[in-house]
């Protein structure tokens, strides 16, 4: 037996989310399928992560600097990781978070002191049972040896879905939506870097949000991590 069978015989086979085909690949979806999927290879816009010739700061985040220094996202939402996306925020395949913490451990080059989720409000986290951030977050803890921080922010305000708003409707519906809050108690933010973990950045009007609540309490600079990016059409 060559020493690839027996690797291959160590690994847990399971069947692809995607396409059902039984592989040992390293995530969920087998290796045919990861090559589909929309990793994010060309130039970005380092602090919100769009795309931007030769990888420059974007006109927008001169003009407007978010609150947040740097976004590091692995894909474009798009087919078919909207699907997965969605089947993880559903509850469907949880699992699903260990695969694409893995992939975004993998694309941190600078470390922060402290990770948070990005908060949920407490009457859909009651509704869904779980947030699939902190379930993305606790991966990464474990894989990178970063602390998650709990109770340090909370969404106050239960807010209409941003899918359904215009850019500006959307930054305007996130004010006083996140509050630092008050007893965090031994967890001081001060002069601390902090990576806010979320599933998708669609207009980033939410991560900035938290990034500018997260500052207003002390925190020296902010990351944003996502697993996927939604890209201008
Ligand atoms: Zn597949
Ligand atoms: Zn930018």
């Amino acid at each position: 037996m060559n020493k690839r069978a027996k690797i291959g015989q160590l690994l847990p086979y399971q069947s692809c989310v995607l396409c059902g085909a039984v592989s040992n690949h390293v995530a969920a979806w087998c290796a045919a399928c990861d090559a589909d999927m929309p990793h994010l290879r060309m130039p970005l816009c380092p602090i919100c992560a769009l795309p931007s010739p030769l990888g420059a700061i974007c006109g927008h985040c001169i003009n407007t600097p978010p609150h947040f220094s740097r976004t590091v996202a692995v894909f474009g939402y798009t087919f078919p990781l909207d699907k997965l996306i969605q089947a993880l925020k559903y509850g469907e395949r949880l699992e699903l978070a260990h695969s694409f913490a893995d992939q975004l451990a993998q694309h941190i080059k600078i470390r922060p002191d402290s990770m948070i989720a990005m908060p949920l409000h407490p009457a859909r986290l009651q509704e869904r049972g779980f947030n699939q951030s902190m379930e993305l977050a606790r991966r990464l803890e474990k894989k990178l040896h970063i602390p998650v921080l709990t109770n340090v922010c909370e969404r106050v305000r239960d807010t209409p879905p941003q899918s359904t708003l215009s850019r500006k409707a959307r930054n305007k519906n996130m004010q006083q939506a996140f509050a630092c809050t008050k007893n965090f108690g031994t967890q001081d933010l001060s002069g601390q870097h902090i990576a806010i973990v979320d599933d998708v950045m669609t207009s980033g009007a939410s991560l900035n949000e938290v990034a500018r609540v997260l500052r207003a309490a002390g925190a020296r600079e902010v990351s944003a991590w996502v697993i996927a990016r939604t890209l201008p059409r």
